[in-house]
């Protein structure tokens, strides 16, 4: 077996071990497997080894890696920073949109897929930690905006997403994670939306991400390695 496929077999595995543990149903996780910088072949041999979702967060490098390897089987989430500017380039290609960080991101989203006669299913993303280097809202405005989120066309809201500050424990990831469920549980609330998706949960902390509810983890490391910093990256 390459490296690639032990390691994403080994990472499902984990998945499934932790779901159980937690007393959730087998199929409540999903991963998502994060190519970033990772090169067409590998994530083919990813995608040989039985990884179904494939998440990028640049378009200009996704574009191309996306036209190459399709759709077949497979899908594509977009999980990094996207600019208002770059909405036009999204296109249909990717499935879900994990990282909508503000309304007027949102509103460019929608009425761009609203004139294109489509919906596009995104995650708002949360600012748990109140880190003012992060991207994401602050949980008290995002609250204040659930309903006008729940009234744009062209986008279904399904849920939120975050990115906890790196600890080199993840038991101090916990916190944040069960912060955002109760957001979440506040929003279906307050909006009366169904907000099914958790997106939380990377390399080193996504067990404890499942038991507190994760219905998406994103791993990129664990099952490709350490990828080369880009500067500006984290
Ligand atoms: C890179 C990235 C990941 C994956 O991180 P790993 O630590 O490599 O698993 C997850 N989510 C986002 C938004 C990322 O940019």
């Amino acid at each position: 077996m390459s490296m690639i496929t032990e390691s994403l077999v080994d990472v499902l595995e984990r998945i499934s071990q932790t779901t159980q543990k937690s007393g959730r149903t087998p199929n409540s996780v999903s991963l998502i497997t994060v190519s970033k910088q990772v090169s067409v072949d590998r994530i083919e041999e990813a995608r040989g080894a039985g990884a179904v979702i494939f998440g990028e967060n640049k378009i200009q490098e996704a574009i191309p890696k996306i036209a190459q390897l399709g759709w077949d089987e497979i899908s594509w989430h977009f999980i990094g920073h996207l600019q208002k500017n770059k909405v036009k380039f999204l296109d249909e290609r990717f499935d879900l949109i994990h990282s909508v960080d503000s309304f007027m991101l949102a509103e460019k989203i929608a009425g761009h897929c609203h004139s294109e006669n489509r919906v596009q299913r995104i995650l708002l993303q949360v600012n748990v930690s109140g880190e003012t280097t992060k991207f994401g809202m602050e949980p008290s405005e995002l609250e204040k905006k659930m309903i006008d989120f729940s009234r744009l066309k062209g986008v279904n809201v399904a849920g939120l997403m975050t990115i906890p500050p790196f600890y080199s424990d993840p038991e101090n990831s916990r916190k944040h994670f069960s912060r955002l469920r109760e957001i979440r549980d506040q929003c279906e609330k307050q909006s009366g939306l169904l907000l099914p998706e958790l997106s939380m949960g990377m390399s080193h902390d996504f067990q404890i991400a499942i038991e507190e509810g994760a219905t998406l983890v994103r791993v990129g490391t664990a099952i490709f390695g350490s990828r080369q910093p880009r500067p500006g990256e984290n």
